[in-house]
């Protein structure tokens, strides 16, 4: 089974994802996370995506379905897995279907103002890619990662200008997915808001 988690951005797909990926031993797929990469070792792939990802638009289709077409042939997705940021329209809606595998979509719903408040108080990790909250999920020490000592940092993409940009991509673009895997039969809807713990309870009921 694919998993596809839909959310607007700081919706908690990432943070559910990983969550999702312990609980039934398939990996999590984060489109996001792949090209952030790329763009931070400044490979081909990292220098096609980074003028796109810094305005909050979407990178190339192809780019991204073909990240996605790999990861789905690979040895390590042969019992499934989460897709974390991937379909983002109908075009990559499509080509997933295409690849004939079940499909289930888990949309996380929360609240636009919840999601801006959330992401402009996210901190990240650049070495391990751990990621807290300054007011729910803080570090033990202030700005430095629990995991790996490494000093925390905001998103580029976490600006408050980008998040409108990125929320105004997922209204046009990424919000009509969910109806198509409504249409389909394949959607679950699970409540984004309260702790990390009671949205994945509800999430695990649903699915
Ligand atoms: P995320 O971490 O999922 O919020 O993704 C960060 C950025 O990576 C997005 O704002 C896009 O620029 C790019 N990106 C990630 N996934 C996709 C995708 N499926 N299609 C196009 N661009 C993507």
């Amino acid at each position: 089974m694919i998993y596809i988690l839909l959310g607007l951005p700081g919706a908690g797909k990432g943070t559910q994802g990983e969550l999702l990926s312990k609980k039934l031993g398939i990996p999590k797929v984060s489109t996001g996370d792949i090209l952030r990469d790329a763009v931070r070792r400044a490979t081909p792939l990292g220098q096609k995506a980074k003028e796109a990802m810094e305005k909050g638009q979407l990178v190339s289709d192809d780019i991204v379905i073909g990240i996605v077409e790999e990861k789905l042939k690979s040895r390590d997705c042969e019992k499934g897995c989460i897709l974390d940021g991937f379909p983002r329209n109908l075009r990559q809606a499509q080509a997933l279907e295409e690849f004939g595998l079940p499909l289930k979509a888990i949309y996380i719903k929360v609240p636009e103002d919840e999601v801006v408040r959330r992401l402009s108080a996210r901190r990240v990790c650049p070495n391990c890619g751990a990621v807290y909250n300054l007011i729910t999920s803080p570090p033990k020490k202030e700005g430095i990662c629990d995991r790996c000592g490494t000093p925390l940092i905001q998103r580029e993409d976490d600006r408050e200008e980008v998040v409108r940009e990125r929320i105004k991509v997922y209204r046009e673009q990424t919000e009509p997915i969910v109806d198509y895997y409504r249409r389909r039969n394949a959607l679950v809807e699970v409540d984004g808001q309260g702790s990390v713990e009671e949205v994945f309870s509800r999430l695990v009921e649903a699915i």
